[in-house]
């Protein structure tokens, strides 16, 4: 047990948490729930529902003179908010909105824009989203604190940036920061920051990709040495398949790092993969939570080691996803055929998923989903690669992958599952060496009942354990009211 320390806990909420009232009222229930539990809490939250994707289009309206409709469409959606949280929304918002109506001024008269400019407009999403969030608490007499995330995230250079994701996919680390926990710490009341965003050494603000609020409160989980992390969102967790194919999915009750982020990236979405991967080192829990049913049982993610039993635990499946070919026979017993190959890939500035090999081919999987994959990308890699293969491309395809632990101890039970792929045509097939997956890419059209049959041959259907919890069925009739 711990001692009588109050514990340190981030909470994390996302966009749908955070537009309407009714979020409002429930995150204010929980602070005045955690207070009394003598936690101290930091709140890192991410902007309205539908704003970082209007910001995301905002310096492109800009450059043809077409961005007074959506900055007032902002403004209103902000000041709506604020009349149901009963505040005054242009006093509160006044600085910050005149501020992006200069930095878009400013794009529209330079008819320039670039990536150091849309990681600025980009973040002022969460600016505007907390400044309210932290009136709204102080006005239900919370002691409450915002706090500028650009002064407790200081982006770093990892070398996996380029170009404009340097401004736009940035990454921090997440190791314990004496500066930032005795700040935390001085605090008087609760500590509210904004998602997504962090500032360079120079004290330009960048932000940490798409869906990175989850990230954001795992660094500053790491940089303050919490005790856990809660990510509240509108479902309690992660289940054993995507319950809008598989009504059936269990939900999984505990996971480690390394699961939990295998099954983000091939396919579930409720957590960010990179926030996970910020805390596997230092073994900080995250627990996902769902404000429509706060007592629901859920998903923890956290150090469990390999010591369970072997088990497929998810069905995951990705779809869009894109197969290139390359036959040759010149590969055997040559050198230097994958780099020069690669090499096309990587001048695209195209990520490569999974890869497949034999003496006469090698078929590769790119996800069009992470990368624009258009006509003329793929055009511009067949040519690149033509001089040294017979190139195929095939799409559209689905990754279906088998998450779990230690898959290659069951691959022997594998019959009748191989089976469940009768009249699917099956293009590639990977197991990951860190013998957390098993993956199959397929033609997109049918997935569906690929995705339900596999989870049936493969997940219990009964009993609760320490791994399944109940399906999201039960959960869906249980859980609402
Ligand atoms: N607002 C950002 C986005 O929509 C970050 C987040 O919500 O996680 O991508
Ligand atoms: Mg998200």
């Amino acid at each position: 047990m711990k001692s009588d320390v109050p514990p340190r806990v981030v909470l994390k909420f996302g966009g749908t948490s955070v537009s309407s009232r009714r979020g409002w009222d429930t995150i204010s229930d929980l602070v005045t729930a955690r207070v009394e539990a003598g936690q101290r809490i930091l709140i890192v939250h991410s902007a309205l529902a539908g704003v970082t994707d209007l910001l995301d289009r905002l310096p492109d309206e800009a450059l043809t003179g077409r961005h007074a409709a959506p900055l007032d469409r902002l403004s209103e959606q902000h000041f709506q908010l604020g009349a149901d949280l009963g505040l005054d929304g242009p006093a509160v918002l006044g600085d910050e909105i005149a501020e992006i109506r200069k930095a878009t001024d400013g794009v529209a008269l330079l008819e320039e824009v670039t990536p150091r400019i849309r990681a600025r407009i980009l973040a002022f999403g969460e600016r505007l989203s907390t400044r309210i969030g932290a009136a709204f608490l102080l006005s239900a007499h919370h002691r409450v604190e915002w706090l500028d995330a650009g002064s407790l995230l200081r982006a770093v250079q990892t070398g996996r940036q380029t170009g404009s994701s340097v401004w736009l996919s940035a990454e921090c680390d997440s190791d314990l920061e004496p500066s930032v926990r005795t700040r935390l710490d001085a605090l008087e009341g609760v500590g509210l920051t904004q998602g997504f965003t962090a500032r360079t050494e120079k004290g330009e603000p960048v932000v940490l990709g798409r869906g990175g609020s989850d990230t954001a409160a795992a660094y500053l989980a790491g940089k303050w040495g919490a005790d856990w992390l809660e990510i509240w969102s509108d479902v309690p967790g992660m289940f054993s398949a995507d319950p809008r194919l598989v009504p059936t999915a269990r939900l999984l009750r505990r996971l480690n790092y390394y699961e939990a982020q295998e099954i983000t990236t091939t396919g579930s979405q409720v957590v960010h993969p990179r926030a996970i991967r910020a805390l596997r080192d230092s073994g900080i829990p995250i627990e996902l939570k769902s404000t429509m049913d706060r007592g629901s049982p859920n998903t923890m993610i956290e150090s469990i080691g390999t010591t369970g039993p072997a088990q497929v635990k998810a069905i995951s499946w990705k779809g869009k996803i894109v197969l290139v070919s390359m036959d040759t026979l010149g590969m055997w017993q040559e050198v230097g055929f994958l780099a020069r190959a690669f090499a096309v890939f990587k001048d695209e500035g195209i990520s490569i998923d999974l890869v497949s090999t034999s003496e006469s081919n090698v078929t590769v999987s790119l996800d069009s989903k992470a990368t624009l994959l258009d006509e003329e990308k793929l055009a511009a890699v067949r040519d690149g690669l033509s001089p040294l293969c017979r190139v195929q491309i095939i799409q559209p395809c689905a990754a279906v992958s088998l998450v779990g632990s230690r898959i290659r101890e069951i691959l022997h039970r594998m019959g009748p599952v191989m089976a469940a792929f009768e009249g699917h045509r099956i293009h590639l097939v990977s197991q990951a060496a860190s013998d957390l997956n098993f993956t199959v890419v397929v033609d997109e059209e049918g997935v569906d009942r690929l995705v339900r049959r596999l989870h049936d041959l493969l997940i219990p259907q009964s009993t609760e354990s320490d791994v399944f919890g109940p399906s999201w069925e039960e959960l869906s009739t249980v859980g609402t009211g």
